[in-house]
């Protein structure tokens, strides 16, 4: 933060060329001071401020004396600080200085806590609003001020949630309290994380980067001379032609292209902005920057180019094993990869064994000659909404013979249907679901294989299996309770919980004998090995283990995927913007609230109804905050550590 005003510089005696000189100038009235020391000068080298206090030197200022004798150094040199900033800069010294010394650094002053009167639900709103605020502002990719600023902001959150946990608020604001710190905890690590990630490219990137001034400017709401606006475009144009000559671009490996790839897309859609802001509007903009502005455009786009990836290779950017554990900790699973594959390959053997049972029961030969008898039963074009409709009415009758569970009557009448557009078809061979389904079926524009491979994936047997998923107990009915029960954990969302709960109801489905026939288990027995499969290639491919190929030949060889699908599933995953564990998220989400519901329901604490009722009524969290929630015997403080795998 202190960049925004000082340029600072570091002296040190010994090692220097004459460092001990200047020292000693610097430190004119009292030579003997020891080290470290500072001094504040304006740009004139006139002393404005220096280490020298009262009671001596207080260069390493952690007593609240000595940290205020720096602020009020910080104040006196200040230009473009304002107030909030250094108070911020206050609070982060006081912190640090807690941390190095303990309590002699004093009490966090009550002044900047959060507000007294403020609920916890407040301050969960409050920190969502903030923080997309802040984002709307500060959205440019590797800029070292923007990355500074969402850090701080972070950190002062973090403060502020420390403070409030203080507090006496009751134990679902505890726990609320609990979520945020984590939640907070985990930001500062995505952007560590992001950072990483783009310093690894910055070589690569240094002329688009000098653009990111004209950007940081912008969110400063600082004004740039057009004149000098011109000049930095300038610069940046001949630096992309000197890039272009020096890069090695075979040696730059297709993960780190496409980071570059990426990067360079989002910059420019901030400089078009940027661009448009002054164009036209104020004369002498256009005068210096148009020409500058479109020949840099240009040289962005064919220096962009040269990191395209071909378009048909799958190219993921693993986050390794540290992150990898990290976010497991941040989704309060207390497993090592290796563990949680373990757990997959012991699920898997279980749809074996159920496999067997019904390649027998059915006569096929395997379970491609089974796979292959249910795929043959898909209705006529035109035919699927009507089955679908038929499928949802079966299974909302199955859950309400059987009371398992609240369905409001509103819940069930709003669920609409939509088509799936063949474009997106081809990324999304199977329906979608939440308040609207969206189908996948064949148009007429499709070719004849293309049309074939959509009929028979989104076969009877194979919907039967997860229209539920979906609609009702699934997405549908847990979005519709989300909006309505703690909505101020929307922003905690989780697959644990979102993608759980509805695996959760493919397991107790099959336990409750919900398939009619064998036709129906082979359905229910494809997506559950399915899932233990996104277990295993996912955090191997995280792990670094295997290639996004391995991962397609690894589906189609234990579950039976077709290619095409193996390929557009592992693309979506590695590819298209889903967190890393989402895919582990399914079955381990499942597996965790059936131990919840095993400990709760069958230690009779409450009817399966209730349980179920109130797991929707939490909102999407890490499924150790639902279990903090509905058992009061769970400590908050180590929820977390919660090991449901016994
Ligand atoms: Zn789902």
């Amino acid at each position: 933060m202190l960049e925004t005003d000082l340029v600072i510089v570091q002296i040190d005696e010994s090692a220097m060329l004459n460092g001990q000189e200047v020292c000693d100038r610097l430190k004119k009235d009292n030579p003997n001071l020891g080290m470290p020391w500072f001094v504040f000068t304006d740009a004139n080298k006139n002393v404005l401020a220096d280490a020298t206090g009262p009671n001596g030197n207080v260069g390493c200022p952690m007593m609240p004396e000595e940290r205020d004798w720096f602020i009020d150094g910080v104040r006196k040199s200040r230009v473009n600080l304002s107030d909030a900033q250094i108070d911020e800069l206050k609070l982060l010294l006081h912190k640090y200085a807690i941390e190095v010394i303990g309590d002699e650094a004093g009490a966090l002053p009550t002044t900047t806590a959060p507000p007294l009167e403020a609920t916890t639900t407040d301050l969960l709103i409050q920190y969502g609003a903030d923080r997309s605020a802040l984002q709307r502002t500060w959205n440019i990719p590797f800029s070292s001020i923007n990355h500074q600023r969402h850090i701080d902001f972070e950190n002062r959150w973090l403060a502020w949630v420390e403070i409030a946990q203080q507090r006496d608020y009751p134990r679902n604001g505890q726990i609320d309290l609990a979520l945020l710190h984590n939640h907070i905890l985990s930001h500062i690590a995505e952007l560590q994380l992001t950072r990483a990630k783009q310093k690894d490219v910055g070589e690569h990137l240094w002329p688009v980067l000098i653009l990111n001034a004209l950007l940081e400017a912008k969110a400063k709401r600082e004004f740039t001379t057009p004149e000098k606006a011109a000049r930095i475009l300038n610069g940046a144009a001949s630096n992309i032609d000197r890039l272009i000559d020096e890069v090695d671009f075979d040696a730059v490996d297709a993960v780190r292209s496409q980071r570059i790839y990426r990067v360079l897309g989002s910059s420019k859609r901030l400089l078009d902005a940027w661009f448009d802001f002054g164009m036209d509007y104020d004369p002498l903009f256009s005068w210096w920057c148009e020409q500058p502005y479109n020949t840099l455009v240009e040289k962005v786009d064919d220096y962009r180019e040269l990191f395209a990836a071909d378009e048909d290779e799958i190219i993921g950017d693993p986050i390794g094993e540290a992150a990898l554990l990290q976010q497991l900790g941040y989704a309060m699973i207390p497993y090592s990869p290796d563990d949680l594959v373990a757990i997959a390959e012991r699920e898997f053997a279980w749809c074996e064994t159920e496999k067997n049972k019904v390649i027998a029961e059915l006569g096929a030969r395997n379970w491609t000659g089974a796979l292959r008898m249910a795929k043959a039963v898909h209705v006529a074009p035109g035919e699927q909404p009507a089955m679908i409709k038929e499928l949802h009415d079966e299974s909302v009758s199955f859950l309400r013979e059987r009371d398992l569970l609240t369905i409001p009557d509103l819940a069930d009448e709003v669920w609409r249907m939509q088509m799936m557009s063949p474009e997106r078809q081809k990324v999304s061979p199977y329906f979608t679901g939440g308040e609207v389904i969206s189908i996948s079926y064949p148009t007429d524009g499709m070719t004849h294989e293309e049309k074939m491979k959509s009929m028979l994936g989104n076969n009877r047997h194979f919907s039967r299996a997860t229209v539920h998923h979906e609609l009702i107990p699934g997405h549908h009915l847990q979005g519709y309770m989300a909006k309505r029960w703690n909505t101020q954990r929307s922003m905690f969302y989780t697959p644990f919980y979102v993608e759980g709960w509805a695996l959760y109801w493919e397991l107790l489905l099959w336990d409750l004998n919900f398939p009619q026939n064998a036709l129906d288990k082979v359905g229910m027995l494809f997506w559950r090995s399915h899932r233990c499969a996104r277990i295993i290639f996912s955090l191997n491919f995280h792990l670094g283990n295997w290639a996004p190929q391995q991962c397609v030949d690894f589906l189609v060889e234990r579950v039976g995927h077709e290619r095409l699908n193996a390929e557009a599933e592992v693309r979506r995953s590695v590819q298209g913007g889903y967190g890393p564990l989402y895919q582990a998220a399914y079955m381990l989400g499942g597996l965790q609230l059936r131990a919840l519901s095993k400990k709760l329901v069958g230690g009779r604490q409450m009817s399966l109804k209730q349980f179920h009722d109130s797991v929707l009524k939490q909102g999407p969290i890490p499924i150790a905050a639902v279990r903090a929630n509905l058992d009061e015997s769970v400590k908050i403080s180590t929820m977390a550590n919660w090991e449901f795998n016994d």
